[in-house]
């Protein structure tokens, strides 16, 4: 086994709604949400974890592909199938002995563009980059209301984000598609909590495939666009020319 190239995925992520991804509670702060989102500690402002649009991909493809991806018990998806494309693609527990080579899938950490950054600032009812959003439980009886108060990145805010697809086996092809079909499948969906509450719809946008090659590696080339799909820029554009 020996790479034959990467590809790679960039971006940007459009918040369409207000986005929730959980992070620490804070509620023992005085004046601290009930639900804040997560925070870049250096920064302090939000940013969208690979592992939350990595995970959520996977439990997508998993759904909309049923058995024997979509485990009986609702737990995600665990094989010995050496050659199964979901595992190959997205990877295998720690603890697996199943050996098909390294996961070929990465994503990055997305952080906010400058823009939004700016966007961000300019707002006065904006704080480290995210809004309050109050939501009420009515006493069902009584009708009487119990606020709570969602942290949540305002709409509209952009994320850069970025992917590297690696090709060790000519089958890991088919795999990247199963890629911009979990992307389509969750701009569809929605990416962190609240969602059928209406949070989390997001847009892939200006998306690049480009390729390196591993001779490219050895003489110093940089990425360049993968011509099969040049002028298709959203994600299901691209899965239409892969
Ligand atoms: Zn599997």
């Amino acid at each position: 086994m020996q790479l034959i190239k990467n590809y790679l995925i960039k971006g940007t992520i459009v918040c369409e709604t207000g986005m929730h991804i959980g992070g620490v509670s804070e509620s023992l702060k005085i004046g601290g949400t009930d639900s804040p989102v997560i925070m870049n500690r250096m920064t302090n402002m939000p940013y969208i974890p690979g592992s939350s649009i990595k995970g959520k991909m996977r439990s997508l493809l998993e759904l909309k592909h049923g058995t024997p991806w979509l485990m009986e018990n609702g737990e995600p998806h665990k094989c010995k199938d050496q050659h199964c494309d979901l595992c190959v693609a997205f990877g295998r527990s720690a603890d697996s002995d199943v050996n098909s080579g390294p996961t070929r899938l990465v994503v990055r950490d997305c952080h906010p563009t400058s823009e939004t950054e700016a966007m961000w600032k300019q707002k006065d009812d904006i704080l480290h980059g995210t809004e309050i959003k109050g939501e009420n439980f009515l006493n069902r009886l009584t009708s009487m209301a119990t606020p709570r108060f969602i942290e949540r990145v305002p709409a509209g805010s952009t994320f850069a984000f970025e992917m590297v697809f690696s090709l060790f086996d000519p089958k890991d092809e088919n795999r990247l598609k199963l890629v911009f079909e979990a992307m389509t499948l969750l701009e569809d969906n929605y990416l962190g909590g609240y969602g059928s509450r209406g949070s989390g719809k997001i847009t892939f946008c200006d998306i690049e495939l480009k390729e390196k090659t591993s001779d490219d590696y050895k003489i110093g080339k940089d990425w360049h666009p993968y011509e099969k799909v040049s002028g298709a820029g959203s994600a299901h554009e691209i899965l239409e020319r892969l």
